[in-house]
């Protein structure tokens, strides 16, 4: 029996993605070859990767001077990446500190210069977004992560910046509308809501390049995979192949803000049933709840492993928290089912009637 799958990343993915994806490591729309045997510089390859830049200029309704490139190394190299190309050593970054993945993009950005942290949540545990703070008019840049994976939070409202503003949206991307011009960068690892691991999404206001006062290595450098079309050297051509379904998939669905929709019920579903419950309980701030990762702990944390064996027996699988924070967690990215959701809230029910 497939499994309902509430990992957080890699994650689950639409089952015709799964599919396709299947079919083309067999044998890649006729050609007489699998996906993952051909060249990078094949023709065919290359029109993959041009679907799929055309597919994030379709959802974001972004165009010049946007550059949409895949990278590898994860948003985890983003954290380098960012500051790299864009802090001087004498200069500021300005970065707001809202979980475990700020505090990891923070850490990066003071080996290339100034870190300013605008406001932190580590006071309350990363249980809420700060919202009063002042973005300095002279930082390089402000870094923001939308959605906070390991702690639960999401920015429900893009804060306006003075100065570029960076996201990493490795766990919220193209879950929901967003006015995409507002930023200058915007970075994601695949493996949470459009893909496998393996490739990074990067969509990068070209104007912004080419001022930094260091040398930047050549695979580090923006601009060499701009010209370059993400193909400086062999990408992840699996991953960018299943990306590039899997944003097809979205716009099928009816685009982003049917993702939205979707998205927002099944949170709703969710954080309601742990609400009016006595054994579960949600630990963010209401407003800033995180839609794709919902995180509870128990009244009783004796009954934690029971339910994680409770659940993973009932089909539900993935629901443990991150080893840093403990407690509960479901990923309900795009491609979870309303009717995962509603079979998760059974499965929760139940275990809290039985120790009733
Ligand atoms: C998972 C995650 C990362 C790290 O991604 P890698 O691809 O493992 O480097 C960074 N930021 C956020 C918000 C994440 O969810």
């Amino acid at each position: 029996m497939k499994k309902f799958n509430f990992y957080s990343g890699p994650a689950v993915l639409p089952e015709p993605v799964l599919q396709q994806a299947a079919q083309a490591v067999r044998e890649l729309d006729g050609l007489g070859l699998s996906l993952i045997e051909i060249s990078h510089r094949s023709k065919e390859f290359t029109a993959i990767v041009e679907e799929s830049v055309a597919l994030v200029r379709a959802l974001t309704g972004l165009g010049e001077p946007y550059r949409i490139l895949w990278l590898q190394g994860g948003a985890t190299m983003q954290f380098l990446q960012v500051p790299y190309n864009l802090l001087n050593r004498n200069a500021t970054a300005a970065y707001l500190e809202t979980g475990a993945w700020s505090r990891k993009a923070i850490k990066e950005a003071r080996l290339f210069g100034q870190v300013h942290v605008v406001a932190s949540s580590a006071d309350r545990n990363f249980t809420y977004v700060p919202k009063n703070y002042t973005i300095p008019n002279d930082a390089a840049y402000f870094h923001i992560t939308t959605n906070e994976t390991i702690h639960g939070v999401q920015l429900h409202q893009i804060p306006d910046s003075p100065v570029p503003l960076i996201a990493d949206m490795s766990s919220d991307i193209f879950s929901r509308p967003l006015q995409w011009n507002k930023f200058s960068l915007i970075y994601a690892g695949a493996q949470k809501n459009i893909g496998p691991s393996g490739a990074t999404l990067v969509i990068v206001n070209e104007e912004l390049l080419g001022r930094t006062d260091h040398p930047i290595p050549t695979m580090m450098d923006y601009r060499n995979h701009i010209k370059d079309n993400s193909l400086l050297n062999t990408p992840s051509t699996f991953a960018i192949y299943v990306c590039m379904l899997t944003l097809r998939w979205i716009q099928q669905q009816g685009g982003l803000a049917v993702m939205e929709e979707r998205n927002r019920r099944k949170a709703q579903l969710l954080y309601a049933a742990l609400d009016q419950s006595d054994l579960y309980r949600p630990v963010v701030d209401p407003a800033d709840r995180s839609w794709m990762n919902v995180c509870w702990v128990l009244t009783r944390p004796e009954l934690e492993e029971a339910l994680v064996r409770f659940a993973a027996e009932n089909g539900c699988v993935g629901i443990k928290g991150h080893r840093s924070v403990g407690g509960f967690r479901a990923s309900l990215y795009n491609a979870m089912t309303e009717e995962g959701v509603r079979h998760l809230i059974d499965v929760l029910q139940h275990f809290e009637r039985y120790h009733a």
